[in-house]
């Protein structure tokens, strides 16, 4: 009901959204469930919120009753007060009360086993007329619901917990617990359904775990669908740069560059309700939202680029822009880089040498034609030599020539900074003379901005900028909705006219009034934000501590990138540059262990990415290289041959 905004849980909002649903439901009790994972608790008693390494206090041990202030509460069994008292801090239970009970003792004939029951937000009226030792009927009316200021800070409830062992604690018994003691604690406090009877039907089914969702997922998805890290996570809630799973972790999202601008941004989310409460329909009739959203990005565009076509995916406006390149060349020719990836449909499996090249792959199609990667750390030629750019693209030149030779005209399609390649930044040049030989042999260029473009470069609002080229397409998509379908081809009105050839151009959900009503609020977010600003300042920031920690530790055999888009390169040594695959898997499942998502990428699966939402902070920065040195020391992150050496 909360949302991911933590403006929701605060104190007068939870209680307006909370009694207006009961409100609307005509409920006369609202239910807070037990064994819970909330993040609700964020005083300095259980912890920031925001701060991943610390675990903190998330699972809820009692059951909540939200009522009217001053509503009556009935002993359920009888008791004698065990103890009043009043826990003042902030989000604590406010004046409580704990009653003694003892079972009846029957079956082993004996006294009885001794348990309690904590109420916690009371008035403070009713704990004056009580007393300790006092004894209590089942039935009886013993204190009464506390308003918002004496009980904590919460919304008018009752918290009721069952305690089989008080521990000592007394009063200080948490009423919310660590997820990794939780076995512990709900054993100590068992459910306090079990007094209350609520039928099953009445409360919300507990959310399955993360151990019976893989179970669950393996039954019904498909066994190629991948899940990330050796103990796979299950997220159930975003906001900003982190992540929080089932037992309301957090994790600091260091990879996903599709939340451009943070998870669960208000004025995003804003933006997508407010239009699809009023309308979202195709593309055949008139609508403003997707001129209002044409202007901004043709805005945002050389001159050239002024017309947009929208779709749903990168792998969508891919393919598009192939159907648009080989209708104004008249040729079926593709130029791509090694190690490229650009979708998953079936002619962009045949352009992406990652996938055909790969497990389960066909091989290349002779229409398509693959170009060295312009890998200036471990590709043909490398940093240091003069020239890069010219050398690589002299290899686009020659395949241009043959194919002019054939009478067939190229489309060259890259990434302007190869992401699955491995976070690769292309030598000075090089894009402007491959896409002089495209250009002189009748082709067409393609940008594949999928993953760099809107800002995180710092430098530049697109990837192409950096290489001062302008593409005859740009292709967008991931980041460009924030996690909503949205996907985009940005083209000349040249080849968008003799794509014009009486055959209609309709995509049933791509340029919907509420995609793009998303996609203009992730504009407004950037500019207001001045997220591409915040990029380049923390990028640089980040980049020199990561290379400081590179002179100290051999594995980083390269760092590099710009902005927020950077790729740490593993090697087993320095000089071989050989890659370090496991080192890199190690390093970021340990990342994982600490609070941390980063990912990896690049052939040989050893380029640690490094892509997070714009709003990262130098905070987030240090909090990262941190616990990233802390791993580097570790004894699996070494290079061989230091392990090697340390094991004799
Ligand atoms: N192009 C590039 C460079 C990509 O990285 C991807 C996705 N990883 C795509 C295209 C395809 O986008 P989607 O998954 O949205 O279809």
């Amino acid at each position: 009901m909360l949302g991911a905004d933590p403006a929701n849980s605060e104190s007068q909002t939870l209680t307006r959204t909370l009694f207006g649903k009961m409100e609307s439901e005509h409920a006369a009790v609202g239910v807070g469930r037990y064994d819970e994972a909330r993040l609700l608790y964020s005083s300095a008693m259980f912890g920031s919120r925001a701060a991943p390494s610390e675990e903190r206090r998330t699972i809820h041990l009692g059951l909540d009753l939200f009522v009217e202030p001053g509503t009556p509460i009935h002993a359920p069994l009888d008791g004698t007060v065990h103890l009043l008292a009043e826990n003042t801090a902030e989000l604590d239970y406010g004046p409580l009360v704990i009653l003694r009970h003892a079972t009846s003792g029957e079956e082993n004939n004996n006294e009885g086993e001794e348990f309690f029951t904590l109420y916690g937000h009371l008035t403070r009226e009713a704990l004056k007329e009580l007393e300790p030792g006092q004894t209590i009927s089942q039935g009886e009316v013993f204190a009464r619901v506390g308003v918002m200021h004496e009980n904590g800070g919460w919304p008018p409830h009752l918290h009721l917990q069952i305690i089989l062992d008080l521990l000592d604690r007394g009063a200080q018994f948490p009423g919310v617990a660590r997820a990794s003691e939780r076995s512990v604690w709900t054993s100590l406090s068992p459910d306090p359904n079990l007094l209350l009877g609520i039928p099953p039907e009445k409360i919300p089914e507990r959310e399955p775990s993360a151990e019976e969702t893989i179970v669950h997922r393996r039954k019904l998805l498909a066994p190629n669908l991948s899940v990330s890290y050796q103990k796979p996570l299950k997220i159930v809630h975003g906001w900003r740069q982190y992540l929080y799973d089932d037992t309301g972790r957090a994790f600091l999202d260091v990879y996903n560059n599709v939340p451009l601008v943070g998870h669960s941004h208000p004025r995003v989310v804003r933006a997508a309700q407010e239009q699809l409460a009023l309308l979202n329909t195709n593309t055949r009739y008139l609508h403003n939202n997707i001129l209002r959203y044409a202007e901004r990005l043709a805005a945002l565009m050389p001159k050239p680029l002024q017309v947009c076509f929208f779709v749903n995916s990168g792998s969508e406006a891919n393919e598009l822009a192939l159907r648009l390149a080989r209708t104004y060349t008249r040729s079926e020719d593709v130029i791509v880089l090694e190690h490229a990836y650009h979708g998953h449909t079936n002619t962009l499996i045949d352009i992406s040498p990652y996938k055909f090249d790969g497990p389960g792959g066909a091989g290349k199609k002779p229409w398509v034609h693959v170009a060295p990667l312009a890998d200036d750390y471990r590709g043909l030629y490398r940093r240091g030599e003069s020239k890069l750019g010219a050398q690589y693209a002299q290899h686009v030149g020659e395949i241009c020539k043959e194919l002019q030779t054939g009478g067939n005209r190229p489309t060259f399609i890259a990434e302007t900074l190869p992401s699955v390649g491995g976070q690769i930044v292309f030598p000075q040049d090089y894009l402007t003379e491959t896409y002089q030989c495209v250009r002189g042999a009748g082709g067409v260029c393609i940008a594949d901005e999928v993953q760099v473009g809107f800002g995180r470069l710092g430098t530049h609002f697109w990837g192409f900028e950096t290489q001062n080229v302008v593409p005859d397409m740009v292709v967008l998509g991931k980041p460009i909705g924030n996690g909503f379908p949205l996907a985009a081809v940005v083209t000349t009105r040249e080849i968008a006219e003799a794509f014009n050839n009486g055959m209609e151009f309709f995509s049933t959900f791509g340029g919907n009034p509420v995609a793009c009503a998303v996609g203009l609020a992730v504009l407004d977010v950037l500019q207001d934000e001045q997220l591409q600003g915040n990029s380049l300042r923390v990028g640089r920031l980040w980049i020199a501590a990561l290379r400081d920690l590179q002179r100290k530790y051999a594995v980083l055999g390269d760092v590099r990138g710009s902005g927020l888009f950077l790729g740490l390169d593993l090697v087993l040594s320095r000089e071989t540059r050989e890659p370090a695959p496991l080192h890199a898997s190690y390093i970021v499942n340990r990342l994982r262990d600490r609070g941390i998502l980063a990912g990896t990428d690049g052939p040989h699966h050893n380029v640690i990415k490094l892509r997070p939402p714009l709003i990262f902070s130098e905070g987030d920065a240090a909090s990262f290289c941190a616990a990233f040195e802390a791993i580097l020391a570790e004894d699996p992150a070494q290079p061989l041959s230091q392990a090697q050496s340390k094991r004799g």
